[in-house]
């Protein structure tokens, strides 16, 4: 991609309402918009480190023998009757609104009731189980303070999972193979060394819930953090008798705040039975299914990137997510033998099919390095009059800010 044509353009200021540095840094790099509180608009940039998230956890997903799907934003309002969850009383956060025949109809905000009515379709017998059906899927949810930028949406991209299960046991099994998939998830996306499973309150079937929660000041959520088991409890949580349950010592407990990037959830019966999914077992009889819930927010997990890597210059992608692997900035001189050298240069590396953004407009040096740093890709190259004396380009890391020359022949 060729700088001069990316519509969007780095600003020296975000908005002045803007209070999270995630959404600050993200709206100052081109990457995403602003349409209102909670609601961002994601631009090239934005998109593909968005579409890099999504690829990290889908494969991980269909590792674990999930299904792609794709269900409905628009729901209806008979399905969420069925286990109560329509009401405002029970959910305070869904966005209503009416059809012209004058009945209601919601804005998603989670999948289980639909979901659950879906694969009635499909399971009758034990054959068919287990199953395990995911999506990404914007939801929707009327949050009563969204000040935590691309954190916290009142509109947002979501990767759901609902797994079927014949039975606990079963179900059991999927949700450890779960848990260690969300593990592969947040390590591939660099966030592995500062996101611990947190015990989290479990609802009625289970004892605990599992969240994993990525360390930063810019979380919402109060963690007690076992550093050598490399596991958490959430405040929520926390007293004596489960801290003997989990064998953990209080006084080595390190408080800390932190953001719930993906949260795992046994749901025992409680869709299936609101909605009569059963299945003829083995045995003849009829057995109810049981299920459970996995959430990552790939928008949640973007803001949490940028607000743990980034540095007073700017944002510092890991390279799993980065928009693009190199920056090339051409730096030009008068004689424009530069740009020829560059403009070859950024042919060969697109033609290696190495994802590179060419900063090849006519700006000052250093305004490109600023742009450069605030855009946070991990690799630059830096082509001059001086480096070209020497046949090289200067590279650049942008997060250790490592520099050394590196003859163009080589690349
Ligand atoms: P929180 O407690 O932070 O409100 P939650 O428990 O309501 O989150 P879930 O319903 O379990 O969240 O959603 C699954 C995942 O979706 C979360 O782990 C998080 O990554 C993401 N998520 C939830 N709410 C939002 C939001 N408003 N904006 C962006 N991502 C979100
Ligand atoms: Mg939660």
């Amino acid at each position: 991609m060729r700088q001069s044509k990316l519509f969007t353009k780095t600003r020296k200021e975000a908005p002045k309402d803007e209070v999270a540095k995630n959404a600050q840094l993200l709206i100052r790099g081109g990457y995403i918009y602003k349409e209102m509180a909670g609601v961002y608009a994601y631009l090239p940039l934005g998109l593909r480190v968005m579409n890099k998230i999504v690829d990290v956890i889908r494969e991980e997903m269909n590792a674990i023998g999930g299904q792609e799907v794709s269900l409905t934003a628009l729901q209806d309002k008979a399905t969420w009757e069925k286990t109560g969850r329509w009401s405002d009383a029970v959910v305070d956060n869904w966005f209503k609104t009416k059809l012209r025949n004058g009945s209601e109809a919601g804005l998603a905000f989670t999948h289980e009731e639909p979901l659950t009515a879906l694969m009635k379709d499909f399971i009758s017998s034990y054959r068919n189980l287990p199953a395990a059906v995911y999506q990404f899927q914007t939801k929707f949810r009327n949050e009563e303070r969204a000040k935590s930028g691309i954190m916290r949406g009142r509109e947002f991209l979501m990767k759901d999972l609902y797994s079927f299960s014949k039975d606990e046991a079963e179900h059991a099994d999927f949700y450890e193979k779960a848990k260690a998939a969300y593990v592969r998830v947040f390590e591939r996306l660099g966030l592995g060394d500062r996101t611990y499973v947190t015990f989290a309150t479990g609802g009625s079937f289970s004892k605990f819930s599992h969240e994993f929660q990525t360390v930063t000041d810019a979380g919402e959520d109060l963690i007690y953090v076992d550093e050598e088991k490399k596991i958490a409890v959430n405040k929520e949580v926390l007293d004596d008798a489960v801290l003997k349950d989990l064998g953990l010592d209080r006084s080595k407990l390190v408080e800390k705040k932190a953001v719930e990037v993906g949260n795992i959830f046994s749901l025992g019966t409680r869709f299936s039975d609101a909605f009569e999914l059963t299945y003829v077992a083995e045995d003849g009889k009829p057995k109810p299914v049981v299920m459970g819930s996995y959430g990552i927010g790939p928008g949640r997990v973007m803001g949490a990137i940028v607000e743990t890597l980034a540095d007073d210059k700017g944002i510092v992608w890991p390279e799993s997510v980065a928009p693009f692997a190199v920056h090339l900035i051409a730096l030009d001189d008068k004689a424009g033998k530069v740009k020829v050298a560059a403009d070859a240069l950024y042919e060969k590396l697109v033609a290696k099919g190495i994802e590179v953004l060419y900063d090849d407009r006519d700006a000052r040096a250093g305004e490109k390095f600023a742009d450069s740093d605030l855009i946070g890709i991990p690799t630059r190259y830096i082509i001059s009059e001086k480096t070209l004396a020497e046949d090289s380009v200067e590279e650049k890391d942008r997060k250790t800010g490592q520099v050394k020359m590196v003859a163009i022949k080589t690349l």
